[in-house]
């Protein structure tokens, strides 16, 4: 073959811009819900102001994760399509990408640690993907994925620090702006980074001042800590209820929009968690896991300073075992 130069993208490299979430919505559009906005009259009056909360644990497999998912998929060639995906993921990632691949006609294998939550690692495989057990504590989950992508041929998929995932993710803070209009403030659940800096893509260009907070569990505050030093922090793979945001670093591309364009970082404790999953569940009806919580619990948190105010919490999913939910409000 001639050899010929070519302009090698690096998509780790890319740092996507609102257009990129608008173009995310277009690929979604008629495949994701549109997941609901719905208000409480007991927690408007408890809080004293009015909250929207955006309900992404009734997305498709329960999670917005979904929406990066299939966006990242979508956007693949016929070819790379053909040869299938590989994710690593605790839970919802797996199962976004599985569903993801499923609609697409996509093999796809996943890396999910063993003490996955029993539900979540049976969704991924009724979805059709071959999931492959991990160590969450002991083994880099990422480096498996990438070293079978480059021994298999596969499209290796991260959870959160890619721009077509963070893209989609920025789809559900997008709807919530064209449904409710302009917020004061708007309270993000906080992982690697990929639903926070996505939405604060929506926020800037649908809102542009309404304040963005990301919102981590205390015991894993490793955002926080880079954010206010200004670089990315390392810390041990935390202990807490939140699964979804176990996440030992921000992502490189993620903590770039989120240090550009986010205002603050919160944390709660595991104990708050539950009391806002409690709240969500006797007042509102809906099964939320301890990581979609961390939103809401943050704003209940923050509420002397949000008197008056026009603010949004984004559930970021509902996945827990029914076993698990009980013991946990049962505390
Ligand atoms: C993945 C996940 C998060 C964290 O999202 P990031 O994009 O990694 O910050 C929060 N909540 C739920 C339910 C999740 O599945």
């Amino acid at each position: 073959m001639q050899s010929r130069a070519v302009k090698v993208i690096d998509m780790s490299q890319y740092l996507p811009t609102f257009t990129d979430v608008l173009a995310a919505a277009e690929r979604l559009q008629g495949v994701a819900h549109k997941t609901p906005v719905l208000q409480s009259s007991t927690l408007n009056a408890q809080m004293q102001a009015e909250v929207f909360i955006k309900c992404e644990n009734f997305q498709r497999m329960g999670a917005f994760k979904f929406r990066g998912g299939f966006n990242a998929l979508a956007k693949l060639s016929p070819l790379q399509k053909q040869a299938g995906v590989v994710a690593y993921s605790s839970g919802n990632h797996a199962q976004a990408v599985a569903l993801s691949a499923r609609i697409l006609k996509m093999p796809a294998t996943i890396f999910m640690p063993h003490d996955a939550s029993p539900s979540k690692l049976a969704a991924t495989k009724a979805y059709g993907a071959k999931v492959i057990g991990y160590d969450r504590y002991s083994e880099d989950a990422s480096a498996l994925a990438a070293q079978l992508a480059q021994d298999q041929g596969l499209n290796f998929i991260p959870p959160f620090d890619h721009p077509d995932v963070l893209s989609g993710q920025g789809t559900a803070a997008l709807e919530l702006f064209e449904e409710v209009g302009e917020l004061d403030a708007l309270f993000v659940c906080l992982g690697g980074g990929g639903l926070l800096s996505g939405s604060a893509l929506s926020a800037k260009a649908k809102s542009p001042l309404c304040q963005i907070y990301g919102v981590e569990p205390e015991a894993g505050n490793d955002v926080q800590q880079s954010f206010r030093k200004g670089e990315r922090v390392r810390i041990p793979t935390p202990i807490t209820i939140a699964d979804g945001a176990q996440t030992p670093m921000v992502g490189a591309i993620t903590f770039e929009l989120i240090k550009n364009l986010v205002d603050d970082i919160h944390t709660v404790s595991d104990a708050q968690l539950i009391e806002a999953m409690r709240f969500y569940a006797e007042r509102m009806k809906m099964v939320v896991e301890p990581t979609g919580c961390l939103s809401l619990a943050a704003a209940l948190q923050a509420k002397a300073s949000l008197k008056g105010q026009r603010v949004g919490v984004i559930i970021s999913g509902g996945n827990i075992d029914m076993a698990r939910f009980a013991e946990l409000l049962a505390r």
